[in-house]
């Protein structure tokens, strides 16, 4: 694997399509067109808030690859949102889709800002500005956004409305991950997490030989995807013995798990806006959290949490990872090293992407699933791409990272080549 920045998560996604350029049956100039995005828009959106100031703030869509399908996408509003940060996360997404195996591409967008800094009204104006930037290039046909970190239904809810005034007519498909009352699907806000603790489940049985019900687990993050992995997990018997979010984190310690329910540890969440205070647990950092000695260590936060200089110190069995990009290359070959199993993002956090899907199906069908029907599906797509990742695995003699990178670059080869983009 070339040497890479730590920093840089395109340069992350690029080392890793490198490292398994030799392994995929995929012609030179097929892997060409995938180290690089199809489209990039790059727009400013100047607003005056309701404070009376005026200010610019940069919007970013990138679309990766459309040769499976539409392109699919979250979108994310964050301080540190930037170009190579929206680009590497579309890639990601294009692997996603295709190790899922749902008929989409991968895509990306991001607004750079703190959206706790803008008030509801301007976050809504801003959003809406974004939409209207951009709506010649999103589309149910062409790019469907979704929630990411900082955004949620309300947001889609926004980008549906401007996008269906734009098109003079209402288009439900055109986001996923709305609110139910407007085409959002059951199942939908906790599928992410969920499809974590499917994939926890399936690795703890396959490389630990154990139940869920008897390993320890630690979720770095509790927003849409850390809590529901918490929630899951608990539902599963799993002991979740640390939690933690942007402010800090928690311990209960003793390896039996936290001993309030789950429905407590979110009320206080919301009440004091952060895990760190659940009553008669130790506070600990996010730092520490990441070497706590347990059975699985799921970074559900942010990319780069892992890296060459927390590595050697992470003390987990395995690494579940439910954020996008939480490991870097450095910090992979470390783990590995270690003998500690990694199940990589693009496997492991798609059960998002999974039930956007069945969102949109049934938008398009004008159609509504019950939450059985979607996590029975979400439960069987799961656990067989969990598998058909294992099976190439053990093979191919590859780890689960490459294992499934392999699998979508062939997927998304193997279309493009069928379409003849050369
Ligand atoms: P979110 O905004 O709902 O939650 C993010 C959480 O991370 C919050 O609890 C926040 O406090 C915490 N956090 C932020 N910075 C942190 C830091 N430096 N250290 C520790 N914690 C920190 O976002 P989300 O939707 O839950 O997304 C989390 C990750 O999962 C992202 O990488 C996202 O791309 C990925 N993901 C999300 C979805 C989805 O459906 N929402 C799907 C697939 C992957």
């Amino acid at each position: 694997m070339e040497e890479v920045s730590d920093e840089d998560p395109y340069d992350n996604a690029l080392a890793q399509l490198a490292s398994v350029a030799e392994i995929v049956q995929v012609e030179p100039e097929y892997l060409e067109i995938l180290k690089h995005p199809r489209r990039e828009i790059v727009v400013y959106l100047s607003l005056k808030r309701l404070s009376g100031e005026t200010v610019t703030y940069m919007g970013y869509r990138v679309q990766h690859n459309n040769a499976r399908g539409p392109y699919k996408g979250g979108l994310r509003y964050h301080p540190d949102a930037r170009l190579n940060e929206v680009r590497a996360l579309a890639m990601w997404m294009t692997w996603k889709t295709a190790v899922i195996d749902i008929p989409y591409g991968g895509a990306k967008g991001g607004i750079t800002m703190n959206p706790s800094d803008l008030v509801t009204d301007d976050l809504e104006r801003l959003t809406r500005k974004y939409v209207d930037a951009i709506e010649r290039n999103i589309g149910p046909e062409i790019d469907i956004m979704a929630p990411d970190v900082n955004t949620n239904p309300q947001t889609m809810a926004w980008i549906m409305n401007e996008y269906s005034k734009l098109t003079t007519h209402q288009v439900p498909a055109v986001v996923t991950g709305k609110p139910l009352e407007l085409g959002g699907s059951e199942g939908r806000i906790a599928a992410t997490g969920r499809g974590v603790s499917i994939c926890a489940r399936q690795a703890v049985q396959t490389f630990l030989h154990k139940d869920i019900k008897d390993v320890t687990v630690a979720v770095q993050g509790f927003g849409n995807v850390g809590s529901h992995t918490v929630s899951t997990l608990m539902e599963m018997g799993a002991k979740v013995v640390a939690v933690s979010d942007v402010t800090g984190g928690a311990l209960a310690r003793g390896g039996r798990g936290f001993e309030i329910p789950f429905d407590a540890i979110s009320e206080i969440a919301q009440r004091d806006g952060s895990v760190s205070r659940i009553p008669g647990v130790e506070q600990i950092s996010n730092e520490e959290l990441l070497e706590l000695e347990v059975d699985v260590l799921i970074p559900a936060a942010l990319e780069n949490q892992i890296t060459e200089k927390n590595a050697g110190s992470v003390r987990a069995k395995l690494v579940v990872e439910a954020a996008n990009g939480p490991t870097t290359p450095h910090a992979d070959k470390i783990l590995t090293r270690n003998g500690i199993t990694i199940v990589p993002d693009i496997l492991a956090n798609s059960g998002g992407v999974l039930v956007s899907y069945f969102e949109w199906v049934q938008n398009l069908n004008r159609d509504h699933w019950t939450e059985e029907a979607i996590n029975a599906r979400l439960e069987f797509k799961m656990t067989k791409a969990f598998n058909d990742v294992l099976r190439y695995s053990v093979t191919s003699d590859l780890d689960m990272r490459k294992a499934a990178l392999a699998i979508a670059v062939q997927k998304v080869a193997s279309a493009m080549r069928l379409g003849g983009w050369h």
